[in-house]
């Protein structure tokens, strides 16, 4: 019988698993448990609706076996089984859970982070080759009467055979690898052991956890005393759901191990909210919100959804329609009783009472944060720095059908003090006279406080929201006001930074200036050149015309694709009259008209400049200013 190979990626991260310093081994009993309760669940399900799955399901449980003779561990459930082909493609390679995508890209380097990332996608059945030097698989399907026997050794890639199986469901046998100085594997078949991995690990599997143990007693009286050992079959776990416990009885210790567990993380999560609510649909739900980013929370392969149980089965692995799309990064499991089951899963997702259960974890969730928000700021921070972005996307999404339901939770720098504010600490702050909500857009928040327009505004002791997402400035658009005070730019001709006798001067400076104005903008064939109301010791900045912003351009500049030229903004050169630089420019207007175009020049690309935009030939801007000395 030729072995196979396990398909090369799948052989690479299979190498780091087993020689990888993976911290705790011990976990290979709980994926292997999990596995086993998932085949338990699955059958379980199919019951519901498939009358030959009916027919072939017994008393689910999942039993724990060892041999200390010839060291091995078994774990067998009578759960859905697996076909010949379906033992090729689940345990042939480990592609699937989306860690070897990520894993291909890894330098050698970063491959002491891969104990991190093997952690959060949960490499699962492969944990085995941690402890074992040799697993074998015994497995009938539902669907099968022939039972198929998959073995490996790890390196050196797999078999399969027929093989004598009666009963449905799957054996997982586990031959332990000899022991060591460090490490005794040998331990993992003895009782204590085993018990307290499956209390510590698997407590909550619904299905019981069963093993044989020998236990004593005592016979006859007196002299005729004698100790006898029997076997006594004990289950292990409790069985109970953490969610189904009231809240009292949830330790914190117990939530976040059960989210470890489950949800694939090595870190506590940062916030729990456990539902308990009866109503019109009574559920039981248990929320979290990780610590830090997913790996993969940015790319396809992460999917939105919490776990979805009616009456002890599992319906779904990933509910969508139970989150909503800005609060996609909370995972967390629902019980309900309510929701009818005979429906298919389409049609569950038109059901009333997964609405109403959808609606009110929304809700929940919304207040949680807020309440974070205003009692905890620091950990509001952490969730803010993890996923606040998700949040703006989500105002935005859909023409901001949102927005309202999230602007409370919104954060900005803010530009005075550099730390995080709400819209509301920023309109309380704001002096009584202020017009405008304050914006300015850049890559970082020093960078935006020294925008030459920045100045004005901060001598006026007025603060401004630094926004350095892409994704900002359409959420201004979106937002557009707050109690009659709308989203302003710096850079926009809204902006009214100056008093009445300012503003007049400003208007008289531009007539007198007229031709010179004329002849700058026709000279660098830009939109307009204005003498600025921003702007106070700085000479120029660069605004512009009509509703592209120099920062649209920007981001669709940075987007892939041939369209990306066509989205321009109009430029406006914005001219400080009280600068010298202005005084030089209208000499140099009346007495060398090509000097003054030199420097017309020098200052529309310094202000391209300023405002982070590139200039077509850096060379020649040099040589030009040279060429004013
Ligand atoms: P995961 O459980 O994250 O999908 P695993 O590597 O643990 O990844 O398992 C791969 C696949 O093998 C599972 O998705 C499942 O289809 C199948 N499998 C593993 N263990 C069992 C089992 N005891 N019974 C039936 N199928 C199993």
């Amino acid at each position: 019988m030729a072995k196979k190979q396990f398909k090369a990626e799948s052989k690479r991260l299979l190498d780091l698993m087993i020689n990888s310093i993976y911290t705790n081994k011990e976990i290979f009993l709980r994926e292997i448990i999990s596995n086993a309760s998932d085949a338990s669940d699955k059958l379980h399900y199919l019951a519901l609706t498939d009358e030959a799955a009916r027919s072939k399901m017994g008393e689910l449980k999942i039993k724990i076996s060892v041999d200390k003779e010839n060291r091995t561990l078994t774990v067998a459930d009578n759960g859905i089984g697996m076909t010949k082909e379906e033992l090729e493609n689940n345990l042939g390679t480990i592609c699937k859970s989306g860690s070897l995508q990520f894993k291909e890209n890894m330098s050698e380097d970063e491959e002491k982070d891969a104990v991190n990332i093997i952690g959060q996608f949960g490499v699962g059945f492969y944990s085995a080759f941690m402890v074992s030097d040799t697993l074998t698989v015994k497995t009938l399907s539902y669907k099968d009467t022939q039972g198929y026997c998959w073995t490996s050794n790890g390196a050196d890639g797999y078999s399969i055979s027929e093989c004598d199986k009666q009963s449905v469901g799957t054996e997982i046998i586990m031959h332990l690898k000899d022991d060591t100085d460090e490490i005794k594997y040998s331990d993992f078949l003895a009782e204590y052991r085993i018990k307290s991995l499956v209390k510590t690990y698997s407590d909550y599997i619904r299905y019981p956890i069963i093993m044989d143990v020998e236990k004593t007693k005592d016979e006859g009286e007196g002299e005729n005393k004698t100790t006898v050992t029997y076997i006594e079959t004990e289950t292990l776990n409790s069985m109970v759901p953490v969610w189904k416990k009231s809240k009292a009885e949830q330790t914190e210790e117990e939530l976040n191990r059960f989210y470890k567990d489950t949800f694939f993380d090595f870190e506590d999560p940062l916030m729990t909210v456990s539902i308990d609510a009866e109503g019109v649909v009574s559920y039981k739900a248990l929320l979290y919100v990780p610590a830090k980013t997913p790996y993969d929370y940015y790319t396809k392969e992460y999917e939105k959804g919490l776990k979805l149980y009616s009456g002890g089965v599992m319906i779904m692995e990933k509910c969508s329609d139970l989150i909503p799309e800005h609060f996609r990064f909370v995972k967390g499991v629902v019980e309900s009783d309510d929701l009818s089951l005979n429906i298919s899963r389409e049609m569950l997702q038109q059901d009333a009472g997964l609405k109403t259960i959808a609606k009110n974890i929304d809700k929940k969730i919304h207040s949680e944060l807020k309440k974070a928000l205003n009692n905890d700021r620091e950990k509001y921070e952490k969730f803010w720095s993890a996923f606040g972005i998700q949040l703006k996307y989500g105002a935005v999404a859909q023409y901001g059908i949102y927005k309202d339901a999230l602007k409370d939770l919104l954060l900005f720098h803010s530009g005075n003090t550099g730390k995080l504010i709400t819209i509301e600490e920023y309109l309380k702050a704001m002096p009584e006279e202020q017009k405008h909500i304050y914006y300015a857009c850049g890559e970082t928040v020093q960078k935006i406080n020294s925008l030459p327009q920045a100045e004005l505004v901060r001598a006026k002791g007025y603060d401004m929201l630094c926004l350095t997402d892409e994704v900002d400035e359409f959420l201004m658009n979106v937002l557009r006001e707050e109690n009659g005070k709308d989203y302003c730019s710096i850079n926009s001709d809204k902006a009214d930074l100056l008093d009445e006798n300012e503003e007049k001067k400003a208007e008289e400076t531009a007539e007198e200036n007229k031709e010179l104005l004329t002849f700058v903008k026709e000279a660098l064939g830009i939109a307009d050149v204005i003498i600025s109301k921003k702007l106070k010791t700085h000479p120029v900045c660069l605004s512009a015309k009509g509703g592209i912003t120099l920062e649209m351009e920007k981001y669709f500049a940075s987007l892939p694709g041939e369209d990306k030229e066509k989205v321009k903004a109009e430029r406006v050169l914005e001219l400080n009259a009280d600068h010298n630089a202005f005084t030089s420019l209208s000499e140099a207007f009346k007495t060398d008209k090509e000097k003054a175009k030199t420097m017309a020049e020098v200052l529309y690309a310094s202000a391209l400049l300023i405002a982070g935009m590139p200039i077509d030939d850096p060379s020649d801007y040099a040589q030009k200013i040279c060429s004013l000395f």
